[in-house]
């Protein structure tokens, strides 16, 4: 499915260039489960796309959830509720706690007990009982979390997940390893997280697709945007199991412990920090169609697309001039 949402941006893209372009490099990859896609506006650009991929790689090596190996395992074994963390996740880890108390919550980066509860991460699903649930509750609230520059204290049943933030986080520190590279313009697609990097050749906007939650060959809308701008989407059909008729979502409301249930299908974020909109994304899902609306409007470079199940389409102000439907099986609004 995500593979599909890249060919649509790919598309787009190539429309765009024209399809025999031969002034762009890409490269497709898969990694942090999920497929990639990196582009830079440039001929034999190679050189910047293996220092995207081999970022990409050492971060899913850091902060996988599920290889024994990485920084982020370690903290969830740790055998003391104090543990010593390199630098660089502590900083991610207080990153994360920010986002936390932003949202009040919803995006909780202590979620882990429950995605692993429902077998979210070992793709062996099950349901919890209303008991165990009721239990895994207590097991989540980044507010029992501390982080200092070297260590992360955790009371003991609890433990981290950056699978809501680690996609959105690689992009940004891609952006800014190729602009340090000197770069000029790109496009990173890491599974429903896309950035616009720089310029494009012909100083044009970029042509974003958001997929139909519904339809995974099919676009929804088109977004033209700046570059330098994130473009998030978490939606219930990116990562699901069935069970006795029932779809049971990878996007969990901390407050039940259980996959969040509302009118929403998709949520897309567009802001300037992709692991921020990648947070973001994750925490207006649960939040919900009313709330995330009236949270959207009141915080500053922050826009969003909320896709209901009901088919109805509802995005903030500041993409009046810059969405495009494409679908008509939805209807349009635009909420203030
Ligand atoms: P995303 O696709 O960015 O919405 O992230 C979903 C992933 O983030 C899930 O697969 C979990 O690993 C994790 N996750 C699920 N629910 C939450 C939540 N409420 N807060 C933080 N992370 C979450
Ligand atoms: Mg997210």
């Amino acid at each position: 499915m995500k593979r599909t949402l890249w060919l649509l941006i790919l598309l787009l893209a190539l429309t765009v260039t024209g399809c025999r372009d031969t002034s762009t490099t890409s490269r497709e990859l898969f990694a942090m489960d999920t497929v990639m896609n990196l582009t830079v506006y440039q001929p034999r650009a190679e050189s910047l796309l293996n220092q995207a991929e081999q970022e990409i790689r050492r971060l899913e090596a850091l902060l996988s959830v599920t290889d024994p190996g990485s920084e982020i395992a370690a903290v969830n074994r740790r055998s003391a509720t104090t543990v010593t963390v390199s630098q660089e996740t502590a900083d991610l880890l207080r990153l994360c706690l920010g986002f936390s108390e932003e949202t009040h919550g919803l995006f909780d980066i202590t979620v882990y007990p429950a995605v692993k509860a429902w077998g979210f991460t070992q793709d062996t699903h099950t349901v919890p009982s209303e008991e165990a649930l009721a239990q895994l509750v207590t097991q989540i609230g980044y507010e029992k979390m501390a982080v200092t520059d070297s260590t992360v204290t955790l009371p003991q049943g609890m433990a981290v997940d950056m699978g809501g933030i680690a996609k959105g986080y690689a992009a940004d520190r891609i952006a800014a390893l190729w602009k340090e590279a000197g770069c000029t313009g790109g496009i990173l697609s890491l599974g429903g997280n896309v950035l616009t990097v720089g310029e494009k050749p012909d100083g044009s906007l970029f042509q974003i697709a958001i997929q139909d939650p519904a339809d995974a060959g099919g676009m929804l809308a088109t977004l033209s945007l700046p570059g330098n701008t994130a473009v998030v989407t978490s939606g219930d059909y990116q990562r699901y199991f069935e069970q006795d008729g029932k779809r049971y979502h990878h996007i969990i409301d901390p407050r039940t412990a259980a996959p969040a249930e509302n009118s929403l299908t998709s949520v897309t974020v567009i802001t300037s920090c992709a692991a921020r909109g990648d947070a973001l994304a994750t925490a207006l899902f649960v939040m919900g169609l009313e709330e995330g609306l009236n949270y959207v409007n009141q915080t500053a470079g922050v826009e969003a697309v909320f896709v209901t199940k009901q088919s109805r389409v509802y995005y903030t102000t500041g993409l009046a001039e810059g969405l495009t439907p494409e679908s008509q099986q939805y209807t349009f609004t635009q909420k203030n």
